[in-house]
């Protein structure tokens, strides 16, 4: 492990100004970040540990929605009675992910920051041109099995791996950043970046820039929604594809759905096409079918030495299509 510097500041804003200085990072849960510096994946020059820094509390906002401080764990944000009534679907995206012991320590300001668990990237001994712009992608014609269908290029093909990032594209969340221009608010669902000729940057978060609270609208179709991940094991998997659904549906038609995908892309991928063609529609498995692939339409699925991520096509439309079906019959039934 490369030696680092360790700052503990006294408050947010000597967070912000401490980490300004290029080679410093935050450091949240830590349960990524740790993995990282000891992979030697990571390598900064200062850990500004911000653990104590943000707010640890779940508040109701004027408008009816809720306001999650970056310190809030994400056990404590999936047992919060509100989100369970009021979001169900990122109370139960946030049980799908990692373990009991990691959700008990990781955090909402850091879990949409964590970094793809794209083999290659992990490896110091091969090339990745997001841990070291420049060097090539090994996994393109390499293991793809994890990797991306939707967005991907030739620069990059990894997945973003968190199932709660998931659920606030679905839900419309917004992020509140501090940084060394004081306070702005990013909608959700443009925190991430596709990664274009430049995947070493992940967020459009800039160097010093701290996530200090999500917030959550007010949304009451979000009472019903729902939250679908597939994987290779029943439990601590990433997802190999999965879907964060809200749906309103009165009498068969569908009155408003957000619908974004995981496992696809490198970003959370908001299904917007999706919802368009599903919008004022019947609420029916073929319409579900056809929105699927209106959303996949510019999927590219990878060949690779294992088999390549084709199957990830069809099992985002039955993904899709059971989860839908499901919230339409708790309303319907
Ligand atoms: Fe690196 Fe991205 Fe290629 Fe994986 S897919 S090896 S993260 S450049």
């Amino acid at each position: 492990m490369k030696p680092f510097d360790y700052a503990r500041p006294g408050d947010v804003a000597e967070a912000v100004r401490v980490a300004t200085l290029p080679g410093a990072v935050f450091l949240g849960g830590g349960t990524n970040l740790v993995d990282h510096l000891k992979l030697g994946v990571a390598r900064p020059d200062l850990v500004v540990d911000v653990r104590t820094l943000t707010s640890r509390e779940v508040t109701d906002t004027e408008d009816g929605g809720l306001r999650a401080g970056a310190a809030v764990t994400n056990s404590e944000l999936a047992a919060d009675r509100r989100v369970r009534e009021r979001y169900p679907v990122l109370a139960q995206a946030l049980l799908a992910g990692a373990t009991g012991q990691l959700r008990n320590t990781a955090t909402t300001g850091g879990n949409p920051l964590q970094r793809t668990r794209c083999v290659y990237f992990q490896d110091v001994t091969t090339p990745c041109n997001k841990r070291e712009p420049g060097t090539g992608c090994s996994a393109i014609g390499g293991t793809t099995r994890n990797h991306a269908v939707l967005g991907a290029s030739q620069a990059c093909i990894a997945t973003h791996p968190s199932d709660m990032a998931v659920a606030l594209a679905a839900l419309d969340a917004c992020v509140q950043v501090l940084g060394p221009t004081g306070e702005r608010t990013v909608p959700f669902t443009e925190l991430h970046r596709l990664p274009g000729d430049d995947p070493s940057r992940d967020t459009v978060l800039e160097q010093g820039e701290l996530i200090t609270a999500m917030g959550l609208p007010p949304l009451p179709a979000a009472r019903t929604s729902a939250y679908r991940k597939v994987r290779d094991r029943a439990s601590y998997a990433f997802a190999l594809v999965s879907v964060a659904a809200v749906l309103d549906v009165r009498d068969g038609v569908v009155q408003d759905v957000r619908i974004a995908l995981g496992g696809v892309a490198h970003k959370p991928w908001r299904a917007t096409r999706a919802e368009q063609a599903l919008r004022g529609g019947p609420a029916t498995p073929d319409a579900f079918a056809a929105a699927a692939a209106e959303e996949l339409a510019d999927a590219r699925p990878q060949p690779g030495i294992d088999g390549g991520n084709g199957f990830k096509v069809p099992l985002v439309t039955r993904t899709l299509v059971a989860t839908l079906r499901d919230l339409t019959a708790a309303q319907e039934g």
